[in-house]
């Protein structure tokens, strides 16, 4: 049974559509927040949600709405506020928390509405045991990254969209911001993924694996050591419980074991196709293909037949 409210709050526009989804199967009203101005916020008006409230930012950080947004929320007798799981949206979380008194359930996987209540799951103990909880208070506040919810778009059009009337709180003055030159891969809206992991003997060796990546048109994506130990590649690539979840439609895991808080970002992939020379590997129970063998010897080859 179904829940009477959610808001949807989401720095990023991305996951709007995705968010709002998932939203509207466990609630019978979507409300999103989003923060842009007017423009930015009517190209979203199709996100899925019935009624949309934008926060521009020009002059104030997403969290300072946290004050405007719970304000909001309270209009509501009882509702669950649904926010993605950035960095900044957690910074949101905590805020619209302490101002609707209740609790954050962080980095929920998976949400179930049954009996009036909305119950959800999230992986703990390093990815070891799965808890589910419910609010016991009339507001709850849950973080969710990508890849959690179904993506189908709902062909809902927001019927009103309005500006937050509070006006945004400040703790914070900001100094200056210069653009990261690091270059930035958006790996939850790959449709394929080159996975990497710590069987990669060298840095250079990347190549080979972004050439298979091109060659499908896919991005590259890693294991936690690829990026946290050897730093070959960016924090913001690595998948799994603590990285970024996804859910391609095709993703080649290379010389990845399969560890389960790796398997937790890669888990909701359509076809997962493995490529380890251990075939005792973990990765190859939750894999659709397996391919026993050296990466060195099959990428190359793959990359040629491609
Ligand atoms: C609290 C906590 C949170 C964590 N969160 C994450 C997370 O979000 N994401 C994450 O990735 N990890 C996470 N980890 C780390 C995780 O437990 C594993 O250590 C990590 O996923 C292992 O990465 P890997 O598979 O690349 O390396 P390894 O486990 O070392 O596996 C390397 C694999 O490569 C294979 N191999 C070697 N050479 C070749 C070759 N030439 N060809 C083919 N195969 C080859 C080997 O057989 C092996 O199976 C977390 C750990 C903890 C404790």
């Amino acid at each position: 049974m179904a829940i009477s409210s959610i808001f949807v709050v989401s720095d990023s526009t991305d996951v709007l559509t995705e968010l709002c989804a998932g939203a509207r199967s466990l609630a019978n009203r979507v409300t999103a927040v989003v923060f842009s101005d007017e423009a930015g916020a009517n190209a979203l008006a199709g996100c899925g949600a019935d009624s949309l409230f934008f926060c521009p930012t020009a002059d104030a950080a997403p969290e300072d709405y946290a004050s405007a947004i719970a304000d909001e929320v309270k209009k509501e007798s009882s509702a669950i506020v649904i926010v993605y799981n950035s960095i900044r949206g957690r910074q949101i979380a905590g805020k619209i928390g302490v101002y609707l008194d209740t609790a954050v359930l962080s980095s929920i996987n998976e949400a179930e509405a049954a009996d009036d209540k909305l119950f959800f799951r999230r992986v703990v103990y390093g990815g070891t045991a799965q808890r589910k909880e419910y609010f016991t208070k009339p507001y709850g506040v849950v973080t969710v990254g990508s890849g959690i919810f179904e993506c189908n778009a709902t062909g809902q059009t927001a019927a009103s969209i309005s500006p937050l009337t509070a006006a945004p709180q400040a703790g914070v003055k900001l100094v200056s911001r210069n653009e990261k030159t690091e270059g930035t891969v958006n790996l939850v809206a790959a449709k394929r993924i080159v996975d990497v992991g710590r069987g990669l003997a060298a840095e250079e060796d990347l190549a080979m694996c972004r050439s298979l990546a091109e060659a499908l048109g896919g991005e590259v994506g890693c294991s936690r050591p690829v990026a946290e130990n050897n730093k070959w590649m960016p924090k913001s690539s690595y998948l799994g419980i603590t990285g970024v979840q996804v859910k391609p439609e095709l993703l080649i895991a290379l010389g990845v074991s399969g560890q389960v808080q790796h398997i937790g970002g890669i888990n909701k992939s359509k076809v997962i196709v493995a490529i380890n020379k251990d075939k005792a590997a973990p990765i190859f129970k939750n894999a659709d293909f397996g391919l026993v063998g050296d990466m060195y010897k099959i990428v190359p080859a793959l990359i040629e037949k491609l």
